[in-house]
């Protein structure tokens, strides 16, 4: 696992990852755009486990994506494990995602022709290298080790997931997103899959997790309410500050602006 980021170790902004004033609109056929994200200020520090919770259609899907460089901002910036990566080039961001982020996908999203040990170590295909006993290790620690060679089909959910996170897991990044990770599993399986986390983030790791499950908030440091493309309690406290006042106000006059501020 990852030595960077242990939780006593930030990185240059003290973040894993932060968004900041960050505005994301969608065009919609000629009218108003739906702005799905309205300047949100949002930061995690190594070693947190941040859940976001809100309403369906608010913008949590949307904050994963743009989190997880799978889409851009409209307006504001983005850094992750300390640098800068607003406006990277494509091929920038698919390295910086590769290298730094690591997916956990509601219905965990396996490739189901290849096996545990195939699937954890995927992500390294085209990489040098075999990095098969890196996934068997990390398969081990999540306690599939005797399920190495076993097809997603041959695993229960909770096996599944953990084959899910293991693969997030298997290039060392700073900040694991997880959209509903919980969402198809029993209570129990699900409380094993926030012990797994719980694990994560006591490596360094940023975890952040999309979720309508109330256990998820239990487990979670911080809980975030995202309502209309609005976050609420972004910022952990007692840092960032400095960069809240004036993406606040920016987001302020927008609102007054519109009329509902
Ligand atoms: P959630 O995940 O909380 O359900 P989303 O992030 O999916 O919310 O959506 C937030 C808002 O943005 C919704 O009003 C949705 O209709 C709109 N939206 C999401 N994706 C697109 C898109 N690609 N094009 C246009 N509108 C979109």
């Amino acid at each position: 696992m990852s030595d960077r980021g242990a939780p006593d170790e930030p990185t240059e902004t003290g973040y894993a990852v932060e968004l900041r004033d960050v505005v994301k609109r969608y065009p919609s056929g000629g009218g108003e755009p739906v702005v799905a994200l309205d300047g949100v200020d949002f930061a995690v520090r190594p070693g947190e486990f941040v859940a976001v919770v809100g309403p369906s259609g608010s913008g949590k899907s949307t904050l994963l994506n743009v989190l997880g460089l799978l889409d851009d901002p409209t307006a504001g910036r983005r850094l992750l494990d300390g640098t800068d990566v607003t406006n990277l080039s494509v091929a920038g961001r698919t390295r910086a995602r590769k290298e730094s982020i690591g997916f956990v996908f509601q219905d965990f999203h396996l490739l189901p022709t290849l096996t545990a040990v195939e699937n954890v170590a995927m992500p390294t295909a085209f990489d040098p290298g075999d990095a098969t006993d890196r996934a068997a290790d990390l398969l081990g620690r999540f306690g599939l080790g005797d399920r190495l060679d076993h097809e997603p089909t041959e695993l229960s959910g909770g096996q599944k997931q953990r084959v899910a996170i293991a693969r997030a897991l298997i290039n060392e990044p700073a900040v694991l997103l997880a959209d509903e990770p919980t969402g198809n599993l029993d209570t129990e399986t699900g409380e094993a899959i926030l012990g797994e986390f719980e694990r994560v983030k006591a490596e360094g790791v940023a975890v952040v997790a999309v979720t309508h499950d109330p256990l998820v908030e239990e487990y979670a440091d911080r809980v975030v309410d995202l309502t209309d493309g609005v976050l609420t309690g972004g910022l952990p406290d007692g840092l960032g500050s400095e960069t809240r006042s004036e993406p606040n106000r920016e987001r302020d006059a927008r609102r007054i602006a519109r009329g509902d501020g």
